[in-house]
């Protein structure tokens, strides 16, 4: 399928009307949660286990269930606005095999929130792209995890290209790239080109590192560390200027840092329940239903015995609104530390 000129440049000015808007949403949310501390940021919410791919590291899919029901999801879309949950991303297993997913996405949309996604992109097709633009979709992030697809993972741009392409021609959301770097890919090299062509089709571009399963944070080797820099550099005006932790990361050297999860970040299983992070299920594993600000208020002071080591890219991220303010004064520790770094945390690495 081509497009004709006028289509083209309708499609151009009706993007960069809605990159603007986007834009300006946004810069909203922040000053929001600048001016208050008492609601969430982020929300990752689950609405349906099964993928279609099975990379090895993940700890995050089966090949079985069904999706939650709608009227379900809704509602707990309801629950995350009624906390005042500025962005809410869907994530999965595979979210693009529910096939309401537009559903919850313009539910997101009604409630005035940013609406985003984490798919492994294999399920796009122009006139899914074209619905998740109705649907009011603001954000899509894909990993790509190398160039040629191997034993570990078949998110690889030589099957991905087609579906970028795609993307670049016919969505009207941000899209992100994400590659990785670290201990458990072979070609370091790999994240440069996936990275060069994200940013030859227009997207932005972010890196994420991952690390040795030997339960240890390990300086990245110098070839990685020489293209790690090289993909943060090209990818400068992306996401990628807020992962100041990776620094730390990338020497082996712990953070220090408050990790606000539980509060300016929610994890919402696929059973309704919020939970800390994907890597922290259980804790606090309340039902979202019940959740309240209270509840927010607690775990925005609660410091977490994990916070050192981790790796999850998003919640650092948020949890550096906060960074400035606000010692925390009580201490859990989920899954007491140090927990080993094994195929689960490349898993969230992939996913987040
Ligand atoms: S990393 Fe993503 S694509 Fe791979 S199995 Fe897990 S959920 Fe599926
Ligand atoms: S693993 Fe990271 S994000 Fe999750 S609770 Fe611990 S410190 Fe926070």
């Amino acid at each position: 399928m081509t497009e004709s000129s006028p289509n083209l440049a309708h499609r151009s000015a009706s993007r960069r009307i809605k990159a603007a808007t986007r834009r300006i949403r946004e810069l909203t949310s922040i000053a929001y949660a600048l001016a208050s501390t008492s609601h969430p940021y982020m929300a990752h919410i689950i609405p349906m286990r099964r993928c279609n791919l099975s990379c090895t590291y993940c700890n995050e899919f089966d090949d079985f269930s069904n999706p939650v029901p709608t009227p379900e999801m809704l509602r707990r879309i309801d629950d995350l606005a009624r906390l005042g949950t500025s962005v809410i991303t869907i994530s999965g297993g595979e979210p693009l095999l529910n096939l309401e997913l537009e559903q919850i996405i313009a539910r997101i949309r009604h409630h005035g929130r940013i609406a985003g996604m984490i798919t492994n992109g294999y399920l796009l097709m122009p006139d899914r792209i074209a619905s998740l633009n109705r649907a009011g979709l603001d954000h899509m992030q894909i990993s790509i995890d190398n160039v040629q697809p191997d034993e570990v993972s078949k998110k690889s741009l030589k099957v991905l290209d087609k579906k970028l392409q795609m993307l670049a021609q016919y969505a009207d959301f941000h899209v992100n790239i994400n590659s990785v770097v670290g201990g458990g890919i072979k070609h370091p090299q790999d994240a440069l080109t996936i990275a060069r062509r994200a940013l030859e089709l227009g997207f932005t571009s972010t890196i994420g590192i991952i690390h040795d399963g030997d339960g240890q944070l390990k300086p990245l080797g110098e070839e990685e560390r020489r293209i790690y820099y090289e993909v943060k550099a090209l990818g400068k005006r992306g996401y990628s200027r807020f992962n100041h932790f990776q620094e730390a990361i990338v020497h082996g050297k712990p953070n220090e840092w408050r990790c606000r999860a539980g509060a300016r970040y929610l994890y919402v299983c696929e059973n309704g329940l919020v939970h800390y992070c994907s890597q922290q299920r259980g804790w606090p594993g309340t039902p979202l239903s019940q959740y309240s600000r209270q509840d927010v208020k607690r775990e925005f002071l609660t410091e977490k015995s994990c916070a050192p080591n981790c790796t999850i890219s998003c919640v650092h991220q948020v949890s550096y609104i906060d960074h400035w303010r606000a010692p925390q004064t009580s201490k859990v520790f989920p899954g007491l530390p140090p927990e080993p770094v094994q195929d689960k945390e490349l898993a969230h690495i992939q996913l987040s």
